[in-house]
């Protein structure tokens, strides 16, 4: 085995909370092999056999929740809600699919379109990809891993799982877990930082990636050149339109709930609010007093903060440059802007920001922090224009008391999820796609049944009802048989009589 080691660093202090092996490109082979292996006889279980497997998994998760989300609290210093929802979340997921897999990957039997196909009877039947590849980031690193695990395992694939070289502690020790119910070999966590992300990309038949654009673009084209299909997860830069009917209070909570929420690393929170003038002081007001009372600290669930620190200093030195970059242009910090003291870690203080417009970093560019820039406009349509004046589309948000109204600026935005009078939702709803637009992604997670059909390769099964000994198509090519194969399709095609019945010319 390798000697190379990754410490994991709590960002609230930066101390050493654990340490993982960090696999080389061959251990990576060697690992996906292994469960290459094992998963013909994972996928022969049935999907009834596999979901007892599910199942006796997530009552492991539940027995060990205190555990698991301690070594998700250690790496990600996120409040002990958070690190619970995450686990909570990944869990119902897990019931979701258990419930819907069978229905989801069942064979469908579409009938023939014409007279001509009419004879033949089609069966579209779903086979996994054999390996499927997670790749996941920092922010919540134990959802997205059993989120998009539980879904290929479901399918019948095996699955090798690289977390983020950040936060890999709660993931290895869940799939410990796998290892610990006996289930069979096809679930393998290779830890490492991204040279052993590039080896997964290497191995596997599919690839399911969260992370930065950049590095989603480098892996987007690799697995381009290997023929394998990818889902590709990105950045955001999620727009919430508040409208001048919109309930206030309901917005300006959600605002910051929704931009704070993980300290605003999520790919889905609030980045940038554009605020209809009539009500923009006003809104800005309570955003503001709602701020000033967020709690910045670590929580276990004793202690009472709202948000942790941010995940590195790196990610500290962009949300403090990005805040810099707008104040330098001309924007107003109203509350916040700046590194939270006395921690001492990469705490950054919840910050309003307004007087914001499209020059600015903070508009611009994905921030993942506490950050809430809050824009004046005139109208929808001047919002609805600078919502979409973004490389990203992964989701956003209208608030509204009128909810038709609400629909269609829901409409015209270009994101792939759009939540009226509420924000992020629409990660709870696994029936919904969560599939980004423009630079936000290519693919989709979640999306009801699309969500693990992803994970199979379709195989379309088509048998003759009656079967003579030649068929009119096949050779040979005669003059009289042409004439009438003609016939027959010209009438079926034409849609006027006049075309239908036109006299044959040779
Ligand atoms: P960030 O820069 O915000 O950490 P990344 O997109 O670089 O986000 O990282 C997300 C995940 O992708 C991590 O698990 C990381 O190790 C992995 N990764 C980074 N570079 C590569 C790469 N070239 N190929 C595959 N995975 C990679």
């Amino acid at each position: 085995m390798t000697d190379t080691r990754i410490d994991v660093r709590s960002p609230a202090d930066a101390s050493i909370v654990g340490s993982v092996a960090s696999l080389s490109a061959t251990e990576v082979a060697a690992a996906v092999t292994g469960i290459r292996t094992e998963q013909p006889g994972w996928e022969t279980l049935g999907i009834r056999g596999r979901r007892e497997w599910l199942e006796r998994y997530r009552d492991w998760l539940l027995d060990h929740d205190d555990e698991v989300t301690g070594l998700l609290q250690a790496e990600t210093s996120k409040p002990l809600q958070e690190a619970r929802l995450e686990l909570a979340m990944s869990l119902d997921l897990i019931n979701y699919y258990c419930k819907n897999a069978e229905a989801f990957l069942a064979d469908e039997h579409p009938r023939g379109h014409s007279v001509i196909t009419k004879s033949k009877r089609l069966t579209i039947t779903r086979h996994p990809y054999p390996v499927v590849g997670v790749i996941t980031p920092w922010n919540v690193p134990l959802l997205i891993a059993l989120a998009d695990s539980a879904p290929a395992l479901l399918a019948g694939a095996a699955v090798v799982v690289k977390p983020s070289e950040l936060t890999p502690l709660a993931t290895q020790r869940v799939i410990d877990g796998w290892q610990e119910i006996g289930a069979p070999g096809v679930f393998v966590c290779t830890p490492g930082a991204g040279a052993t992300g590039a080896a997964v990309v290497e191995e596997a038949d599919f690839i399911q990636f969260t992370g930065s654009t950049r590095t989603g673009i480098r892996i987007g084209r690799r697995a381009a050149e290997r023929l394998i299909p990818s889902s590709l997860e990105l950045g955001g830069k999620d727009a919430m339109i508040v409208l001048a009917d919109a309930d206030l209070e309901r917005a300006s909570n959600a605002a910051v709930w929704g931009g704070m929420f993980n300290s605003g690393q999520a790919c889905v929170s609030v980045e940038r609010v554009y605020v209809e003038a009539s009500v923009h002081d006003e809104f800005v007001r309570r955003v503001t007093q709602k701020a000033w009372t967020v709690r910045v600290g670590t929580n276990d669930g004793a202690s009472k903060a709202d948000i942790g620190p941010l995940i590195s200093s790196t990610q500290l030195a962009i949300v403090t440059t990005q805040v810099q970059d707008a104040v330098s242009k001309g924007a107003t910090v109203v509350t916040g802007g700046e590194r939270a003291q006395p921690q001492g870690g990469a705490f950054f203080q919840p910050t309003v920001l307004t007087g914001v417009d499209h020059t600015m970093q903070v508009m611009q560019e994905e921030t993942f922090g506490p950050t809430l820039p809050i824009m004046k406009v005139a109208n929808a349509t001047e919002a609805i224009r600078l919502a979409n004046d973004s490389p990203y589309g992964l989701s956003a948000s209208v608030w509204t008391r009128n909810t038709e109204r609400g629909r269609e600026v829901a409409r015209r935005l270009e994101a792939g999820a759009v939540n009226v009078n509420d924000v992020l939702s629409n990660l709870f709803l696994f029936p919904a796609p969560h599939a980004g637009w423009k630079k936000s992604g290519t693919g989709e997670r979640l999306g009801g049944a699309a969500g693990i059909r992803k994970y199979c390769r379709e195989q379309a099964i088509i048998e003759s009802r009656i079967t003579p000994h030649d068929e009119p198509l096949w050779f040979p090519y005669t003059p009289g048989k042409h004439r009438l194969i003609w016939r027959l399709l010209r009438f079926m095609i034409a849609r006027d009589a006049n075309r239908k019945l036109r006299k044959f010319g040779r």
